[in-house]
């Protein structure tokens, strides 16, 4: 009988698998596990054979080349919070994630892959233009993170293919003069966000922006940061710049409304500290 679980053990045994096998891939399982054990379809979602990538070692390596940073997709947070290779807005959300449990198991490519609307690696990844190695035996191929999340827990990934890192420019670990992640959960720590905003201010003076968790997918609107950045703007119009983006849901956690409201109140106050420096 063909096994149901596979251990590879390098990224091309993983591509032959993924070539070969509809399978799902495992990374540190925390949002499969859940997922398998919502309601009452018990162990109904995931897809047999299920393979086991975190042990591969190039999914695992956090290094600068060609003046990126290059992050594995299976680095966990508690390693990514202990690597100076990594900007301190990323680490600030990780540290609002689970707690450490959660963190040793917890992957960044599993976060973006997964897709949540609340997801908090995927604001911070999108302010700083993060793109997306994909792979698949016969094909590699970049593609934009914020190009890559096409709704609630949909991703641009095709049968065979692995996300296998994620990078961004090299210059966020030192020319940035502002930045700040903040969420807004039930409750202090071990949160899932009811709203999220990322927030950086470049050293060639413009700011970046993104909100999670307040439409099926990460928003960031390059052409309202030109004008953000161009001139110091009121809530008013702030908030008329962002509003038609938003498309949050009423859920368990929280309502459309106080979402939006609350993110254009942070938005905004995070905007205005950015601009502060932005000006000085
Ligand atoms: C108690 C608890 C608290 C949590 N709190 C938070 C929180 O505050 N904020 C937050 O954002 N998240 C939170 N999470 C969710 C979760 O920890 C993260 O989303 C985590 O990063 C998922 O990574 P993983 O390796 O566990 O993914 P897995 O569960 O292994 O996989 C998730 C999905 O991604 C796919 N996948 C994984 N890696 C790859 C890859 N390299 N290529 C292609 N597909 C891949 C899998 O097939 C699956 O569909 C919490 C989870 C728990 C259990």
């Amino acid at each position: 009988m063909e096994s149901e679980v596979f251990y590879p053990q390098s990224l091309e045994e993983l591509l032959q698998i993924l070539d070969t096998t509809k399978s799902t891939i495992y990374a540190g399982g925390t949002d499969l596990m859940v997922e398998r054990r919502k309601g009452r379809k018990r162990n109904a979602e995931i897809a047999l054979p299920i393979i086991h990538i975190k042990d591969i070692k190039q999914l695992n390596k956090i290094e600068i080349a060609n003046e990126y940073v290059e992050i594995g997709a299976c680095c966990s947070y508690s390693k990514l919070l202990l690597d100076k290779n990594v900007p301190k807005i990323l680490k600030d959300a990780i540290l609002t994630i689970g707690g450490p449990a959660v963190r040793n198991f917890g992957t960044i490519g599993g976060n973006i892959c997964n897709a949540s609307p609340a997801a908090d690696c995927i604001p911070v990844l999108a302010v700083l233009n993060s793109e997306l190695t994909i792979q698949s035996k016969n094909n590699q191929r970049i593609v934009k993170l914020v190009d890559f999340i096409l709704g609630r827990k949909k991703v641009d990934l095709k049968e065979g293919e692995v996300l296998v890192s994620i990078r961004f420019a090299a210059k966020y670990l030192t020319n940035l003069l502002f930045q700040k992640f903040e969420k807004v959960g039930l409750r202090n720590s071990m949160t899932l966000s009811k709203v999220s905003v990322a927030i950086i201010l470049t050293d060639d003076k413009k700011i970046h922006l993104a909100f999670g968790s307040i439409a099926p997918k990460v928003i960031r609107v390059e052409e309202n940061e030109f004008k953000i950045s161009r001139k110091k703007i009121g809530f008013k119009d702030f908030a008329k710049l962002y509003k038609p983006y938003f498309n949050a849901i009423d859920d368990a956690r929280s309502t459309k409304e106080y979402r939006e409201n609350t993110a254009l109140l942070l938005g905004y106050n995070l905007y205005l500290e950015a601009f502060k420096l932005l000006k000085s």
